[in-house]
């Protein structure tokens, strides 16, 4: 087993759940695990939240295939399609028996053909997506009470949900945010007078689920809260989150360099006196980006060093002084020892991201460890 890891840790994830079903409680709770569950492993996590006792009521992917991947591990639940109807192959939705989302009357009778020509008997549960200002996918909310109204008429279908998201959620107090809201009320509020099924009426992020507790409706769609982060660092504080995942290694060797000796490709490091550099197995092929050279830090021996010169493809160097390491010593890259913490939004601060891309760009050659 390769020496780098990320450590998925499956209480955190547990317990981050937990809090938000806190939180949100009566709407129930659609959990995205859309790209392998932002990087921390699908399997594994789908399989820790549904050994809850108050296991999530939906799982969200982003793709078809996604979804089959979750079915071929034996998962049962309803899962949510985000990706437009038109990007598929038609059939896989009632092969698997995955929710699409819907927007179009060309995504009804793509469906309404798959349907027909496979002689499937059940209707289909479809998820309405209205577009309430992201401008991505989605009926605009002008357009959205026709559609639906059409929708409502067509027997092959039952709308299981009507949907929303929220462009941003992740700023507190945001005005866009509102306005979007109140374009996606006045749409519910419409479709019940005319006594016209919504369905689950979602549209929470983790932005909204943290800033917006009006927007829960009977459902939210958690993501990046569940792995222990808020969605970006202007939210309202208001639930208690765990970081799932830390990326660990082991220091691979150890040699003094001297005064006016450059570290790696380039020579961008150079010591201003002697000093000791221990060098690491992991580089940007493990979805360290080479953007964090000589600006990035790691915890060693429960003492933060600073990286030094170019991050290579595997591996990245890191100044300890005059300390003495040991071959094997442990180092910390993004988590937490005793007294110290390199925390996703260290790493999102150098690179001017968000925490969702650090995850997720921990690439497959790096072992997941669930503990
Ligand atoms: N809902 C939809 C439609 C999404 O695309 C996403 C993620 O991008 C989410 C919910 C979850 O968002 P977050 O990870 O910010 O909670």
């Amino acid at each position: 087993m390769r020496s780098s890891q990320a450590i998925i840790n499956l209480s955190n994830l547990k317990k981050n759940f937990s809090n938000i079903r806190k939180k949100v409680y009566p709407a129930k709770l659609m959990a995205v695990v859309k790209a392998d569950a932002y990087g921390h492993g699908v399997k594994e996590v789908v399989n820790a939240l549904n050994s809850l006792n108050d296991k999530p009521e939906y799982f969200a992917v982003a793709l078809v295939d996604e979804g089959i991947e979750l079915r071929k591990y034996g998962i049962k639940d309803p899962i949510l399609v985000f990706d437009a109807v038109a990007n598929n192959i038609v059939e896989d939705y009632l092969t698997y028996n995955l929710i699409p989302t819907v927007f179009t009357i060309k995504d009804l009778d793509f469906l309404k053909a798959a349907k027909k020509k496979n002689n499937h008997r059940k209707n289909i549960c479809v998820h309405v997506k209205v577009d309430t200002g992201m401008n991505r996918l989605g009926v605009s909310y002008k357009h959205a009470f026709d559609f639906i109204e059409y929708l409502s008429n067509q027997k092959d279908f039952i709308i299981d949900g009507i949907y929303t998201h929220f462009a941003t959620s992740d700023v507190y107090n945001s005005s866009f945010a509102k306005l979007q809201l109140k374009r996606f009320k006045e749409l519910i509020e419409k479709l019940r007078a005319k006594n016209i099924s919504t369905g689950l009426v979602h549209a929470a992020n983790s932005g909204a689920i943290i800033n917006m507790p009006d927007s829960y409706f009977d459902m939210v769609r958690p993501g990046i809260s569940l792995y222990g982060y808020y969605p970006s660092q202007q939210t309202n504080e208001s639930i208690k989150l765990y970081p799932v995942m830390s990326v660990i290694s082991k220091v691979t060797s150890f040699k003094r360099i001297e005064k006016g000796d450059t570290v790696s490709y380039s020579r961008k490091f150079k010591a201003s006196k002697p000093t000791n550099i221990v060098s690491v197995s992991f580089g940007y092929a493990d979805g360290y980006s080479r953007k964090m050279t000589n600006k990035s830090f790691a915890i060693i021996n429960e003492k933060i060093y600073r990286q030094v010169g170019v991050v290579t493809m595997d591996r990245i160097m890191f100044d300890v002084g005059n300390d003495k390491i040991n071959i094997g010593d442990e180092v910390i890259l993004l988590g937490k020892s005793k007294k110290h913490e390199i925390s996703g939004w260290d790493w999102c601060n150098i690179l001017k991201t968000i925490p969702y891309e650090i995850t997720c760009n921990i690439s497959k050659r790096v072992p997941r460890i669930y503990i």
